[in-house]
């Protein structure tokens, strides 16, 4: 052992996995393989703790959706071809693994984080999860991610108090779903209102006030963006004081975007990343786990990405 061994060095967790390129969707579909090439390109020359991601375990799935979800998947899920769940959300012969993957990155972000590993973490994955409801997929999604890493968390580490912020463009109906009765979790998002899935009114608050909806109109920006999280869901986390804080990471809020209507830029989502990761530095030591939900414009998506994991980098260092 010499010195340096004695110092601990923090960095960002890079997780992601080869079968995340296997879920394939039809031509056209804005959730494209080439979304996460554009993202792993986009961070190849950061300086991160590249991670594997595992399979997430029956366990931890069954934490948040009921047996009967995880068959009807393991039922619907083709050997060839392409089978569509609804007129969003289809599986190919690699979508169950690639899903299995995204919330298994998220789950093993969890412990590297809370192990003091790494300082945070990204989740370069797909598909994406927020809109997955208790036994609906929807929505591009066919397991809820965030929220099993979120259950894992306060299950696996014990942890009493867990947030998690969601900056998609569209509500995360299916995170609500799957936690808003467990006032172990704080659930904050800011979406276009109205927008796919029309759910997130304000008046919709979880069952011990531990929902919170700031809904934007088409056409919002930087500036009306940044007032509703620091007027609300910035508060809402500081009176939480999370031990852990959780990020549904979605860049469809971007103006680019071919899919919603707010015109955010790259520097909104640095913004934001800044504000959230000193929330984590006075609640939780810095602990964020962040995963990418939407983003749909290629360049877009693949710039903010990279905005968004410099500053975790910066913040991990
Ligand atoms: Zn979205």
């Amino acid at each position: 052992m010499n010195g340096f061994d004695l110092y601990q060095y923090m960095t960002t967790a890079l997780i992601t996995h080869p079968d995340c390129l296997e879920h394939i969707t039809p031509p056209g579909h804005p959730e494209q393989v080439a979304r996460l090439e554009y993202v792993l390109n986009a961070l190849e020359g950061f300086d991160l703790q590249r991670e594997k991601a595992p399979l997430v375990a029956d366990d931890d799935i069954l934490r948040v959706h009921p047996v009967a979800h995880l068959n009807a998947l393991r039922d619907a899920a083709p050997t060839t071809g392409l089978i569509s769940l609804d007129a969003d959300t289809h599986m190919s012969p690699g979508s169950l693994d690639a899903a299995f993957r995204a919330a298994g990155a998220c789950v093993k972000a969890v412990d590297l984080v809370m192990g003091g590993q790494v300082a945070n973490a990204f989740c370069a994955v797909r598909p994406p999860g927020h809109h997955a409801e208790k036994e609906t997929p929807m929505g591009f999604c066919l397991l809820g991610s965030i929220a099993i890493a979120a259950k894992y968390a306060l299950d696996h580490h014990g942890l009493s108090r867990v947030a998690i912020v969601d900056f998609d463009v569209h509500h995360g109906n299916g995170t609500q779903d799957l936690l808003e009765e467990d006032a172990r979790v704080l659930f904050a998002s800011t979406h276009q209102m109205p927008l796919y899935p029309g759910t997130g009114y304000p008046h919709e608050t979880g069952a011990h006030d531990n929902v919170l909806n700031a809904a934007l109109p088409d056409g919002a920006g930087s500036a009306a963006f940044r007032k509703v999280m620091q007027d609300q869901v910035l508060p809402a986390v500081d009176r939480f004081s999370p031990e852990l804080l959780l990020i549904s990471a979605g860049f469809d809020a971007h103006k680019a975007d071919p899919l919603a209507g707010l015109t955010l830029v790259e520097d909104d989502f640095d913004w934001v990343t800044r504000q959230l990761c000193d929330l984590a530095d006075k609640h939780c030591g810095g602990r964020v786990v962040s995963t990418l939900e939407g983003g749909y414009d290629l360049d877009a998506l693949a710039a903010s990405v990279a905005a968004h994991v410099q500053v975790l980098k910066e913040r991990g260092a």
